[in-house]
């Protein structure tokens, strides 16, 4: 079984319409893929369907903005029941924090001589209830001013740039209660990805773990080098975490990883669904029967 649980459709920051995330899954031999955009479930129901039709598997996700001591921290809720009240409504917190600060990174944007106008953000946004950074982003190569996501991310946008403006983001406690209380399984996006190893140590993942208020914690990701994945692994054993994979696709030729390019083993993939059905979460199976 190959199985690929962390990708975004242009539902959030993705390119691909959540239809063709699933045919580009099936197309890269994938048996199970989860479609986790960020705070945002919106779009779900399109994926399953597309999933039924194409013989793969889709894990209903979510892909959570959450914070600890002002460092951002992404957290995968995956069989979430998406009308559970108090989810919804953090969620949708979240999406209020996306709107209110794209403003401001507007006009930091034009004091620097790279104007946007209103249109072009919002084609680049399309029918994403989620804007974040990689819209901004596109519609900066759009109008010239860098040549892709990564310029714009490394000269511009990224948490230590001068175009950044923060936003809200759930306390990760509360993402990781609010996931497991909507019948979800919680586990930490690339927790030592992107110079985070600092900001997750291992005594807060054991604390964690220890209160039981996590599930698992992502390894195979692009944005841990072999070292990290090793200690990541052996961290997981060791606190009785589930050890994900993911490709955390976002279409081709925006951020570089191909569909399966990590992958979660059959075993992990069990667990996560015995846990969502213990919990009443919403899973997903073949058929329609099991929508
Ligand atoms: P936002 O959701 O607005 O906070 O933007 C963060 C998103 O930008 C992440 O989920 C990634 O999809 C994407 N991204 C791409 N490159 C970077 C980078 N260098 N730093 C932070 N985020 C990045
Ligand atoms: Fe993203
Ligand atoms: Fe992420
Ligand atoms: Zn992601």
């Amino acid at each position: 079984m190959r199985i690929d649980l962390h990708t975004h459709s242009s539902v959030s920051d993705g390119t691909d319409s959540p239809s063709e995330l699933v045919a580009a899954a099936a197309a890269a031999g994938l048996d199970v893929v989860a479609l986790c955009d960020h705070d945002t479930f919106d779009g779900l129901d399109e994926a399953v369907a597309a999933g039924a039709a194409a013989g793969v598997r889709v894990l209903r996700g979510v892909e959570m903005s959450a914070q600890h001591q002002w460092d951002s921290v992404h957290v995968l809720g995956y069989g979430c029941r998406v009308d559970d009240p108090a989810l919804a409504a953090e969620l949708a917190r979240v999406r209020e924090g996306r709107n209110g600060r794209v403003p401001a990174m507007l006009a930091n944007l034009a004091r620097y001589g790279m104007p946007i106008p209103a249109e072009v953000l919002d084609r680049q946004v399309g029918v994403s209830p989620s804007v974040g950074r990689p819209h901004i982003a596109d519609a900066m190569v759009e109008l010239g001013y860098v040549v892709d996501r990564r310029e714009a991310f490394d000269t511009w946008l990224a948490d230590d740039r001068p175009i950044f403006v923060g936003r809200y983001a759930a306390p990760l406690g509360r993402a990781l209660d609010l996931i497991r209380g909507a019948g979800g399984v919680a586990v930490i996006a690339h927790p030592w990805g992107r110079g985070q190893r600092e900001q997750l140590p291992p005594r807060l993942l054991t604390e964690l773990a220890d209160a039981g208020r996590l599930d698992g914690i992502e390894v195979d990701h692009q944005d841990h080098d072999e070292a990290t994945r090793v200690d990541l692994r052996a961290l997981a054993e060791r606190l009785g975490l589930l050890a994900t994979g993911s490709s955390d696709y976002h279409g081709l030729g925006k951020i570089d990883h191909g569909l399966g390019c990590n992958t979660t083993s059959g075993e992990v993939f069990a667990e996560i669904e015995t846990r969502v059905t213990r919990r009443g979460g919403r899973l997903t199976g073949q058929g329609a029967a099991s929508v």
